[in-house]
């Protein structure tokens, strides 16, 4: 308890002192450490802590490091020099150099963990130890620190790391390297920090002003590195297929390290590393050596450091691909070279393969993001699903082709725009609540309405709204998912018509055979023949009408599954549409039928069975809607290789915006004169369906009130077979 003993200190802190000794086993001086933050007055005044910088005394520094290094443990340690204080001081004079170190410490200060121990070192040198840490993470803390200086002190400052791995020598030794790797950092533009290591004893680092002459051949070394680290660099950035880049990259990898191969392996989804480019020759790159790389490469993934294996057959390097921010997830992949014979421990090749190994993994990670932006991309661009992004101010940013195609608005000209021109005025409350509910929620929220169209018209749409948050949890943007479900609704609509209508259709003729059949059952006596004969004729034309029913709803439903063979055959149409018309012969509206094909157009290539429940339906139609005593004609042209056929009649005809939808199935005109008339809203689903299966086409022509003329048109002849040549 020297440290704190000597001043005095009170009985508190030595309790404390044993206290924390006990806790965790800490070495003497670690202790001292510990205390001397929570009270650095005294701290100071025991000459533990340089009162002016508020790090631990140089001193003190060494004993804590003796004390750390004592049993053989792992650590790592961060020096941070900067020549020109030396300068300073000569210049400027003792305090302002005082000042500018404790502006560094300043600096450093507030960022050393409750496990790492800023001190004084000699010269004028700051150092953090790392007790307990790797290499690597050595490294990336030395590179982390040396930015922060850059970025917070105008001071040109060199940061060298060093660690005890391999080392041979003592605490001295440590700081000895840690200083060299400053010197390299200093030499090589200040730009990274460097990390070294080593296995025999280190020299002193040499003067700055004597780097130029002792250094020269290392300078013109130290220049060829960096001139190949900055080709690598452009070679893996390169606009060019990622595999290409690789494999040009691993040939600077082998100028770089004197190597004789170089593999790189990435990881895939499960973690398992495979190969993604090898360059080199020699027995490195023979089948029989494959599995040692591959091995080497899992194994410095595993144990995450360098390795420089001293023996074996071959000599191999390998350098794990790392995270920048490790955290606990996996590697990114691996690294090994080949040498001409092991270099274990070697530090410069450590240094080399750390620097490749950082480009290899900023590389893999940008091919990385670029391709999941590429698949984003296409997955938003291939969506059936109108998706657009807006911006915190609810402008679009983002819109993709469904979003063109549902909203009839281009790229182009939504880009920029505000989001509310796609909001109909009446559903702005809407739009503001659902938004509000996104955000509070946080989960995307699924609710219908509708949007607006270039246009100006409706359309009814499904939307899904989710909020985009930066890692501060702040807004930035609302992705917009938008599903057009007209479809849905008309379906919806059509079902529930179906449902209403079949109730009625039914319901209808079944009440009235009911009826009947039960009024003769049970007054069979007191029933006048001519009675009997008269209710169940009413049961005989009921029951054929729900014949037809049922026919129309199985019929249409085997249409639709393909489930009807067509036998085409030469038809001969007049004679099939007087057929037709026959069945209509004693229909109540009294209609006559005129029947006129002009020459040529008497025949069609079609399933004649098929093709005269198609004219039944139209001609039934016709009459149907007919004024009593009107007039239905059915007449035929040529109209280039195909026939056409019109069946007019003199009803009310169809409304305009009836007429599109009048093909599907369930549809049935709302006007009076339609409802009061029975029917299904199948019979002309059923005619597309025959007439589009013979590669024909089927449409309506009329105006209100003037009729309405039903037209289809099939091939005249038999397609002519396919020649082959
Ligand atoms: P259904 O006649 O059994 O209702 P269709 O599919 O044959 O079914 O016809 C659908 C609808 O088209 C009818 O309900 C009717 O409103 C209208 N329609 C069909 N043909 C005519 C016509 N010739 N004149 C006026 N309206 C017609």
């Amino acid at each position: 308890m020297s440290g704190l003993s000597d001043d005095g200190a009170g009985s508190a802190a030595r309790a404390l002192c044993a206290e924390l000794k006990a806790a965790d086993g800490a070495s003497e001086t670690r202790a001292l450490a510990a205390l001397a933050r929570v009270f650095p007055a005294r701290a100071a005044r025991s000459g533990v802590l340089d009162g002016g910088l508020g790090v631990l005394t140089a001193g003190f520094f060494r004993r804590l490091l003796e004390g750390e290094l004592a049993g053989g443990a792992e650590a790592g340690l961060i020096l941070f020099h900067s020549d020109r204080l030396a300068e300073i001081r000569r210049e400027k004079g003792e305090a302002l150099a005082a000042q500018v170190l404790g502006r560094m410490a300043e600096v450093l200060r507030p960022r050393q963990t409750a496990a790492e121990w800023l001190g004084r070192v000699d010269g004028d040198s700051l150092a953090l130890l790392l007790p307990q840490a790797g290499l690597l993470a050595t490294q990336e803390r030395a590179q982390s620190l040396h930015e922060l200086l850059h970025r917070n002190s105008r001071l040109p400052v060199s940061t060298g790391a060093s660690h005890t791995r391999d080392l041979s020598g003592g605490p001295a030794d440590l700081l000895r390297l840690a200083a060299r790797a400053a010197q390299a950092c200093r030499d090589a533009g200040g730009r990274e920090a460097r990390a070294l290591t080593s296995r025999g004893p280190v020299p002193a680092p040499v003067p700055a002003a004597d780097s130029s002459a002792a250094g020269a051949p290392s300078l013109t070394a130290r220049y060829q590195r960096l001139v190949l680290l900055n080709r690598m660099s452009l070679e893996l950035f390169a606009d060019k297929p990622f595999a290409e880049a690789l494999a040009d990259a691993c040939g600077t990898v082998l100028a770089l390290t004197g190597g004789k191969s170089a593999a790189v392996y990435f990881c895939d989804d499960i973690g398992q590393p495979s190969l993604a480019a090898r360059r080199g020759e020699g027995p490195w790159t023979a089948a029989e050596s494959r599995s040692e790389e591959a091995a080497l490469a899992a194994r410095a993934l595993a144990e995450r450091r360098l390795l420089t294996p001293p023996g074996g057959r071959l000599g191999w390097a390998a350098a794990p691909l790392l995270y920048p921010l490790q955290g606990d997830r996996g590697g990114l992949g691996a690294l090994v070279v080949g040498l001409p014979e092991p270099r274990p421990g070697d530090p410069e090749l450590e240094q080399t393969l750390l620097e490749i190994s950082r480009l290899l993994r900023n590389a893999r990670l940008m091919q990385r993001h670029l391709e999941d932006q590429k698949v984003l991309a296409a997955v938003t661009e291939q969506s059936a699903d109108a998706i657009y992004i807006t911006d915190g101010e609810e402008r679009i940013v983002s819109w993709n082709t469904a979003a063109e195609t549902l909203f009839g608005r281009s790229r182009a000209d939504m880009l920029g725009r505000p989001l509310a021109l796609l909001v109909p005025p009446e559903r702005l409350a809407e739009h503001a609540e659902s938004d509000a509910q996104a955000l509070r929620e946080g989960c995307p929220k699924n609710f219908e309405t509708v949007r607006l169209r270039r246009d100006g018209s409706l359309v009814a749409v499904e939307a899904t709204f989710f909020p985009l948050r930066d890692e501060k949890g702040r807004l930035f943007g609302m992705v917009r998912v938008c599903r057009d479900i007209t479809r849905r609704k008309e379906i919806e609509r059509m079902k529930s018509e179906f449902v209403s209508l079949v109730s009625h259709e039914l319901r209808t003729p079944l009440t009235a055979i009911q009826g009947f059949a039960e009024t003769i059952f049970d007054f069979w006596d007191e029933l006048q023949p001519e009675q009997r004969r008269h209710y169940l004729g009413i049961i005989l034309s009921e029951s054929q009408r729900l014949g037809r029913l049922v026919t129309n709803f199985l019929d249409i439903s085997r249409l639709e599954a393909g489930g009807v063979l067509l036998r085409p055959a030469l038809v001969d149409l007049p004679g099939l549409a007087r057929r037709a018309a026959v069945l209509f012969k004693e229909h109540p509206s009294q209609a006559s039928f005129l029947v006129d094909f002009a020459p040529g157009s008497e025949r069609a290539w079609a399933d004649e069975e098929q093709l005269y429940r198609v004219l039944v339906n139209l001609l039934g139609n016709a009459v149907k809607y007919s004024p009593s005593g009107g007039q239905v004609a059915v007449r035929g042209r040529a109209a280039g290789p195909a026939v056409e056929v019109a069946v007019a009649d003199q009803g009310p005809g169809i409304p305009p915006e009836a007429q599109e939808k009048l093909f599907q199935k369930f549809y049935r005109v709302g006007d009076p004169i339609s409802r009061k008339t029975p029917g299904t809203g199948l019979g002309l689903a059923i005619c597309k369906n025959i007439v589009e299966g013979h590669g024909g086409r089927i449409w309506v022509e009329s105006e209100p009130s003037r009729g309405a003329v039903f037209k289809f048109a099939l091939p005249r002849e038999a397609p002519r077979p396919a020649c082959e040549s």
